[in-house]
């Protein structure tokens, strides 16, 4: 089963022991590509050094709501023309945690749905328990391409975000017993849909408690092939399509040529 990663932190320090070792044993186990996600200026930093090391690894450049205080453009713009940055994000509002105030989160999405369409990037999207004001916000900036990651919203959210075209991207929360996804996976089409481990947090039910990572992604594909009634292999293929065309992959050989001079631009 050949798997696209399209959410994993694996610059984080849960994995300074076995980073290399774990990146290439996924790569040989068949997740053949991952998107590493920033989330503040130190963590998109350290996903692009990530990046520049593996071929079939990128980066995301952004600030999660919990960072929005942190907020500086500056580090996004410049880095967002790198070559292995593929995304502006994570970013979106949480207003379930609240670790900033929400006038703050609001002002630091709608900046960074700016700096997406500025630089003609996909935004990732972390949302929480702020279904609608993510949806009016990103519908009012006219947002064409997004993924709604982690998907924890209602059926009604679930509809307007395929409605206008996003992708939803589901985590392995899909497998706890008190998940609520099953609908929210039967409505949703193959053609719209991502998966990602969210690593190293959201480990699957039957490995909670321990560290997650891209090693554990067919849970989730399993868990949706089973809500759907498909075969795992034919979620694992539609979501590695829709991943490689949502991020925009570069061939190969781009990606190594553009390592040295860093800039595509
Ligand atoms: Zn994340």
């Amino acid at each position: 089963m050949k798997l696209f990663e399209t959410h994993a932190h694996l610059d984080l320090p849960d994995y300074n022991n076995d980073r290399d070792v774990l990146i290439n044993k996924c790569f040989a186990g068949g997740i053949e590509y991952i998107i590493n996600i920033g989330f503040n200026k130190e963590t998109s930093l350290s996903s692009l050094e990530l990046a520049r090391k593996y071929l079939h690894l990128f980066a995301t450049v952004g600030y999660h709501p919990h960072e929005a205080t942190e907020f500086d453009a500056e580090v996004i713009k410049r880095l967002a023309r790198d070559s292995n940055v593929l995304a502006i994000g994570e970013t979106g509002l949480d207003f379930f945690r609240n670790l900033a105030p929400f006038p703050v989160q609001r002002e630091v999405f709608f900046n960074q749905i700016r700096l997406a369409l500025e630089y003609d990037l996909p935004l990732v999207v972390h949302d929480r328990n702020a279904h609608q004001e993510c949806y009016r916000m990103m519908k009012k900036e006219n947002v064409k391409h997004a993924v709604l990651h982690c998907f924890s919203g209602d059926l009604v959210f679930a509809r307007q975000v395929l409605d206008e075209g996003w992708m939803i991207s589901f985590t392995a929360s899909i497998t706890y017993p008190n998940s609520i996804l099953d609908d929210v996976i039967r409505i949703t089409p193959l053609e719209q849909m991502m998966v990602e481990t969210d690593c190293p947090y959201l480990s699957p039910q039957s490995h909670r408690g321990k560290r997650n990572s891209p090693l554990l992604l067919h849970h989730v594909v399993e868990k949706i092939a089973q809500v759907k009634e498909m075969t795992p292999n034919d979620v694992a293929e539609k979501t590695f399509d829709n991943a490689y065309r949502f991020f925009r992959i570069p061939p190969d050989p781009v990606k190594r040529k553009s390592t040295k001079s860093g800039r595509k631009k």
